[in-house]
């Protein structure tokens, strides 16, 4: 069904028109686990003439000017609703006529739902029809004034110009009901192919980082192939802020050495200092870092990482990067021989990295042979999907349903009755993935809670290796 939302500020009669549509009394709790957002989003089926959409009511956007923190807080929630929608009902009060937060809301809404179409009800008109002294002629004039096209004069009390309505909503309704069903069919379909397309117009910046000889240049070769280098050497560096552009699948990658990082500690001044400055500028910059483990050294000395390996994989996720962890010069324990030291490197990074980043799961490791040039499928598979789950964008109706069925499993503390409820998760932002829940009630929820939200995310949707951020901000 297609979805409706009613707007508009406190008192049009937004519950009084939501009851007539709807028939009935109580109004279903929308789709989020927490029944206390009733106050806020109303849900139910219309049914208007053989019409039947979704209609959303809000007892949000109170712009008023004493009550900005009212709005602060409604305004997202309703927003994410809005999102939702396809058509919006936006109600004025004819007996009051226009008032300058209707103008606010009209405004609101046209910024935030381009997508949405609007129509204005001028509601309480029952009897002014009658009115010989052009009242309704009025209104609707000014009404008409808000830039949504002629209004519809209707009375939810009373139940007058409902036929109105049902007369312009039909051809709105209608239309986005074949869109949605168009859109159902293609969805997962669509929604891949979108971010793919998209992803491709921008370039993805990849930084090789790691320890001086593990052989990240030999590595990087390998990855180009006979690609051009882009840029030599700036002045005053070496190798170390060498860019090199190549394709891989159709995508536009800027692939950078980041050989000076290790020296920042030590060095405070002079080139390598300007370069271990680079190196840290290049790896905020990039969006995925493949961090490049020696082998062999892991072997002999029974050691994954060192200190200073694993405080960057730990600052790469920090700085909200995507981390690939490359170990390389898999050809030195090649042979029957070395078959336990090969399993053993095979199994003590995975665990270390694990270890070391226990809220990112799902790292990629992979191993390879730069010099051999064996990996560049394998690294750049990997560099790839994970640049992909940095990207990734979850709609607000899907975020909810998975929302509702972590809930149901988990049923926290807080909506026992004390604390602050979950209501709402929404993605604000990808690269990296960012979501904000919407909580309620006294307080907030701790991190622990959010922390549960990213692993769960990153779990459910297949975000490894990626950092995801979650955010809260209190509804009401
Ligand atoms: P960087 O300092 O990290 O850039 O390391 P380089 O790429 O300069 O490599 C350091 C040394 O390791 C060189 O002698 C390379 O030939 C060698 N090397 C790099 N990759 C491999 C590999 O996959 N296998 C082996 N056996 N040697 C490698």
């Amino acid at each position: 069904l297609s979805k409706v939302m009613l707007v508009g500020r406190p008192n049009v009669g937004k519950s009084a028109l939501f009851n007539r549509l709807t028939r009935r009394r109580e109004a279903l709790v929308y789709n989020t686990p927490d029944s206390h957002v009733t106050r806020d989003v109303r849900e139910g089926v219309a049914k208007l003439g053989d019409l039947r959409f979704r209609v959303m009511d809000t007892a949000g956007l109170e712009t008023s000017a004493g009550s900005e923190s009212v709005l602060a807080r409604t305004a997202g929630i309703t927003a994410a609703v809005l999102r939702e929608c396809q058509i919006a009902l936006f109600l004025i009060d004819g007996r009051t006529g226009l008032q300058p937060l209707d103008a606010d809301v009209g405004k609101w809404l046209r910024k935030l739902a381009p997508h949405v179409q609007v129509k204005v009800l001028l509601n309480k008109a029952e009897g002014m029809h009658a009115d010989a002294n052009g009242a309704l002629e009025a209104a609707m004039g000014e009404a008409h004034s808000l830039g949504f096209g002629a209004p519809v004069a209707v009375s939810a009390e009373s139940g007058e110009g409902l036929a109105d309505l049902y007369e312009n909503l039909r051809p709105w309704v209608e239309k986005a009901q074949e869109e949605m069903l168009a859109l159902q069919e293609e969805e997962s379909l669509t929604e891949d192919k979108t971010v793919v397309e998209e992803l491709k117009r921008v370039p993805l910046q990849l930084a090789i980082a790691g320890r001086p000889n593990v052989g990240k240049s030999t590595l990087l070769n390998a990855l180009v192939c006979q690609e051009r280098v882009l840029t030599g050497p700036e002045p005053g560096l070496t190798r170390d802020s060498i860019r090199v552009q190549f394709d891989y699948d159709g995508q536009t990658v800027y692939l950078v050495n980041t050989a000076g990082w290790m020296q920042r500690v030590k060095v405070k001044e002079g080139p390598a200092a300007l370069s271990a400055m680079h190196a840290r500028r290049n790896i905020q910059r990039a969006h995925v870092v493949a961090l490049v483990l020696d082998a062999e050294e892991i072997a002999q000395t029974k050691k994954s990482m060192r200190h200073a390996e694993a405080s960057l994989a730990q600052w790469v996720i920090q700085e909200g990067r995507g981390l690939v962890v490359v170990v390389n010069k898999m050809d030195l324990l090649s042979g029957r021989e070395n078959a336990h030291l090969r399993s053993l490197v095979m199994r003590a990074v995975p665990e270390e990295i694990q270890k070391l980043l226990p809220q990112v799961t799902g790292v990629p490791v992979v191993f390879v042979s730069a010099l051999e040039g064996k990996g560049r499928g394998a690294v750049m598979h990997n560099v790839n999907e994970s640049y992909k789950r940095w990207c990734a964008r979850l709609s607000t109706a899907k975020l909810n349903r998975w929302l509702a069925k972590v809930m149901s499993r988990h049923p926290r503390r807080g909506d026992k009755g004390y604390g602050a409820k979950v209501r709402y998760i929404t993605q604000v932002k990808a690269r990296p993935p960012t979501f904000v829940v919407f909580v309620s009630g006294a307080g907030k929820i701790d991190d622990t809670e959010l922390r549960f939200f990213a692993s769960s995310l990153r779990e459910d949707f297949g975000l490894g290796g990626v950092p995801i951020r979650v955010l809260q901000r209190s509804s009401r």
